[in-house]
């Protein structure tokens, strides 16, 4: 249309300096980002966007970059959005005065709320003209949404969002909406989001000597890439925009590591395996290299941060405070470090232990803790931390060091304490028989298997966030199947017939595309549930269901429809014999074959994951890798190429 090819070439939104940055400027970004599906194009909507910020209202950079990534502040600080769909209705209803039954026809007809929403303010006659919406109002607004709780706070919280949809204009309904729901899905990926941070950087001569707007084409490249190197660098060590944010405005960029550096109470994303299905996969790959192996305990990831003032935080595999969950844990850990340790970040496995035979308890007893506000004397089952890694110590970052400085750092560090505290086990011999015999040792003693890493030289560092080719994972149940379990989000379900009145009798399970950000169905699984966990699921599930699959479920055409529909909240662990490409299923469509996805074949389910979100399941890409290697071609998918 005439409409998007103008936007196309030159978004007018502009405003005065030192103005608040106008909510419209934001959401004409995010609808040139939807238009495309290019990563190119989306990183340059965004650095266009980001430089005017800099240059006009480099004060509202902040709120405008959590709006970005959709979030109200860090992850460890545990306020999200993520408001129910009957709310964001009732709100559209309120602030247009449409009634529910017109609302609810609509988003069955379109299923985007955003849409819905847009459309219904058509319909609405304001009275007055509403004063234009503001980035920093809009954030404030949303913080201030997420954190009502208590008694009325449905009333409260349709009250503040109709505040906003009233002063909504163009597509700001559509996306103020989406921002509500906690999904934005244009396609807006943090990485993009960080390499055109760096890019506007550049751009705007912010103390840069690179010399921004004079630079020759080539230059300008060069100085991209080394901008986005040093911005993505720093997040890894330091995932944290309010420090990032005001010492990237102020510090030339080359300076940023100076003054952002990775500190105690930030949790880092950890460092993940690839899966293996041999342990001679594990040989080829790491010929010639020294490598170690480590027991894979099977418990639930925690790492583990210590300020110098003795201020100790437990964080779970996706940055959330899990304090809480481990107050055991947080008393002892002072008395597990050596006198000369003051600061440090562990990365560690909290495993259920039992305290009589003196041995590691299977997850299923670890999962039965409850997950917040644990009393101490009320704990029934106690953990014991095996650390595999350390991150950090007394004041120095440890990424960058081999892992053979690292263990050893470690063990200097820290006591053992039986029951409490234990160094993960581990075995340095590259011959197979060593290999197959310590897996055996591991899986007698309750774990998961072998963790297999790179030991020592520059490919041994810490890579936070990465799923690395330098760490491999054996699981001794799976190398008969694909060579590792799947964790899936469940998106719908059949109802149950036979001794499975009453419940759920199937589900149908998808994987996460991270780059199109849509969950995409890969098989229908009932097996593997007992009659006691169906009918848990079913209580659980049931509280979640949806009238009509969501914008951003990809199922095949020739699916079997499941009879209920959920919003996506758990995942599941899920075992296969194999994977197999499908019309029915879309998971990794377009990766193997254009129009077909992969499923999976005999699924059995294992347990829940309750410490992975949705967009944390195995992604397409794995899917797709996991293809590859069954069919023996690892072509575009290859073993030499780092993960991440
Ligand atoms: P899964 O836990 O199902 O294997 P994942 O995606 O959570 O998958 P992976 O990277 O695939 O994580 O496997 C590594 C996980 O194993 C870590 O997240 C950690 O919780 C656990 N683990 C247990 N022992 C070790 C160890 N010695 N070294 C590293 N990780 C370990």
């Amino acid at each position: 249309s005439v409409f998007t090819k103008s936007t196309k070439l030159e978004p007018e939104t502009s405003w005065k300096k030192g103005e608040a940055i106008p909510y419209s400027a934001l959401c004409k970004t995010f609808e040139l980002c939807e238009g495309t599906t290019k990563r190119t194009e989306i990183t340059t909507y965004m650095v266009k966007l980001f430089k005017q910020v800099i240059e006009l209202t480099p004060d509202g950079l902040l709120e405008l970059l959590y709006l970005c990534i959709n979030k109200l502040c860090p992850d460890y600080e545990g306020l999200e959005l993520g408001i129910g769909e009957t709310l964001l209705m009732k709100a559209v209803a309120n602030s247009t005065g449409r009634s529910m039954d017109k609302i609810k026809s609509d988003y069955r007809d379109t299923g985007d709320l955003g849409l819905v929403a847009k459309n219904s303010r058509g319909a609405q006659r304001t009275l007055f003209a509403a004063k234009k919406l503001t980035v920093p109002f809009v954030f404030k607004t949303l913080r201030t949404i997420a954190k009502i709780s208590g008694q009325s706070s449905q009333a409260q919280k349709i009250a503040n969002i109709s505040k906003l949809l009233v002063a909504c204009q163009d597509s700001e309904a559509k996306y103020l909406i989406r921002q509500l729901e906690g999904k934005l899905r244009i396609g807006l990926a943090e990485q993009t989001i960080l390499s055109a941070l760096a890019q506007a950087v550049v751009l705007t001569n912010k103390g840069m000597h690179y010399g921004g707007s004079k630079l020759s084409e080539a230059q300008r490249e060069q100085a991209f890439t080394k901008a986005v190197e040093i911005v993505k660098a720093v997040y890894n060590q330091l995932p944290c925009y309010d420090m990032i944010i005001p010492a990237l405005l102020k510090y030339p960029i080359e300076d940023l590591a100076d003054h952002c550096k990775m500190t105690p109470g930030i949790p880092l994303k950890p460092m993940l395996a690839h899966p293996t299905k041999a342990l001679t996969e594990i040989l080829d790959r790491f010929e010639n290299r020294r490598f170690t192996c480590e027991f894979k305990y099977d418990g639930e990831r925690a790492q583990i941060h210590r300020l110098e003032d003795g201020k100790t935080t437990v964080y779970s595999r996706n940055s959330e405070n899990m304090s809480g969950r481990y107050p055991d844990v947080m008393e002892k850990v002072a008395q597990w470090v050596a006198p000369e340790t003051t600061s440090f970040i562990l990365d560690c496995e909290a495993v259920a232990w039992d305290r009589e035979k003196k041995c590691i308890l299977p997850f299923q007893v670890l999962s039965t803790r409850k997950r917040k506000d644990v009393k101490e004397e009320d704990i029934k089952v106690q953990v014991c931390i095996f650390a595999f890694d350390c991150l950090f110590l007394n004041g120095e970052s440890l990424l960058q060091k081999p892992l053979s400085e690292r263990r050893e750092k470690l063990r200097a560090a820290f006591v053992e304490t039986e029951g409490q505290f234990a160094f993960a086990r581990h075995m340095d011999s590259n011959v197979i028989d060593d290999i197959q015999s310590f897996l055996d040792t591991s899986i007698q003693g309750n774990c998961e298997g072998l963790m297999v890493k790179t030991f020592d030289g520059e490919e041994a560092s810490y890579e936070p966030s990465r799923r690395s080719r330098n760490w491999l994972k054996v699981k001794k149940d799976y190398l008969t199947g694909i060579g590792d379990s799947l964790d899936l989000v469940v998106i719908g379900a059949f109802h149950g017939r036979g001794k499975r009145t009453g419940v759920y009798g199937a589900f149908l399970l998808a994987c996460y595309d991270q780059d199109k950000q849509e969950f995409q169905s890969i098989c229908k699984i009932g097996t593997g549930f007992s009659e006691e966990a169906l009918q848990t699921h079913h209580d659980f599930l049931q509280e979640h269901v949806i009238g009509r699959p969501r914008r951003d479920y990809l199922v095949g055409p020739n699916a079997e429809k499941p009879d209920v529909w959920f919003s996506p909240v758990q995942v599941w662990e899920v075992l296969a014999a194999d994977l197999s490409i499908s019309p029915a299923y879309m998971a990794a469509v377009g990766e193997i074959d254009k129009a077909k996805g992969i499923s999976l074949r005999f699924p059995r389910f294992i347990r829940i994951r309750d410490d992975k979100k949705p967009e944390e399941a195995t992604s397409s890409e794995q899917v797709a890798d996991f293809y590859r290697r069954q069919s023996g071609n690892t072509s575009g998918g290859g073993l030499e190429q780092v993960g991440g």
